[in-house]
């Protein structure tokens, strides 16, 4: 393979471990950071995520706390859990997983949620402050891929990004943050004509689609960065029968072909969003208690 292969699972430990010790210093001024999740129904992949959060909370030093709804909660029951923990000092970050069933409004829900304690950063006001160029909880996976990219590249300045993807909580925010980091950026979306030519200028390619390996070696541009946010399950006919197995939204072996750099699925971004997470709740944290926020 002449792409480098960016190790996301090693330098999201890193993260953890800055985390962990900011945590510890705010230990002085006798503040435990504490994430609240809140989980509505039994969607089983939600469950992973969940019981991985409450882990890796603990393992930071942070207070853990796991709030879960049957599937057929009511929205008020959901907003009512939500102004709990709002008004419940020991907590700092509150992430309500997604999807939530039908019969909730999931805009209510993140309209709800105390912006200072919305560490998953989808709150109106957080991706106001964001695109204002202003202090911002920001979306824990794109700021993840930010994070390796500046790790990888260092500065970013004057690269020609593409995003391929324009969701509130991936696309959006990747975009104003390589803006922030003074990338040109580009937006790729369903109706974009000729995806494969505008990937083909780019620098960095971010793809965040949700279909699998639809980015192929032939779209990348020799040289590029290759950041795979996609987390996609297909059949696996080599184990036979049910198995599957996790494939990003990027044909690995033929992008890994030409890419400078890129990430693996798994074992690239998903570990750093987790990391992410927890970053943001000690941020949140410390901003409540006045004290420096961890970088
Ligand atoms: P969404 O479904 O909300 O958005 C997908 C985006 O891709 C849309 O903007 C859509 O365009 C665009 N799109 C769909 N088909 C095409 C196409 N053929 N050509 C170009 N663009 C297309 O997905 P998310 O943003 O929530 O997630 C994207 C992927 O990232 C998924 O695989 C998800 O599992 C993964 N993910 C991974 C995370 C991690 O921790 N690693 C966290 C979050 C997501 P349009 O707007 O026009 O419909």
């Amino acid at each position: 393979m002449s792409g480098k292969l960016i190790d996301g699972k090693a330098f999201s430990e890193r993260v953890r471990a800055r985390v962990a010790d900011a945590v510890s210093g705010m230990a002085s001024a006798g503040v435990v950071p504490g994430l609240a999740v809140v989980l509505v129904g039994e969607d089983p992949a939600s469950q992973v995520y969940v019981r991985s959060k409450g882990k890796r909370t603990v393992e930071a030093g942070m207070r853990s706390f796991e709030h879960r709804l049957p599937a057929t909660a009511s929205q008020a029951e959901l907003l009512a859990m939500v102004e709990q923990l709002n008004a419940d000092p020991q907590v700092h970050g509150i992430l309500v997983q997604l999807p939530l069933p039908s019969q909730i409004d999931s805009a209510a829900v993140i309209g709800a949620i105390d912006p200072a304690k919305d560490v998953d950063g989808f709150h109106p006001v957080n991706a106001g402050l964001l695109a204002t160029g202003q202090d911002a909880l920001v979306p824990c996976t794109p700021l993840g891929c930010l994070l390796l990219l500046r790790d990888h590249l260092g500065d970013l300045s004057g690269a020609d990004a593409v995003v391929i993807g324009r969701s509130n909580i991936v696309g959006k925010p990747m975009a104003q943050l390589l803006l922030r980091d003074s990338c040109t950026v580009t937006v790729a979306h369903s109706r974009t004509r000729d995806l494969a030519a505008t990937v083909r200028r780019a620098d960095i390619v971010i793809a965040a689609v949700g279909r699998p390996e639809m980015v192929t070696g032939d779209w990348v541009r020799p040289g590029a960065t290759v950041i795979d946010v996609g987390i996609n399950r297909v059949p696996n006919p080599a184990k036979g029968g049910d198995s599957t197995r996790l494939v990003g939204d990027c044909d690995f072996d033929s992008c890994a072909a030409v890419a400078g750099a890129i990430t693996p699925v798994p074992g690239g971004v998903g570990p750093m969003t987790i990391a992410c997470l927890l970053a943001n709740t000690a941020v949140a944290a410390a901003r409540a208690h006045g004290l420096d926020v961890p970088e």
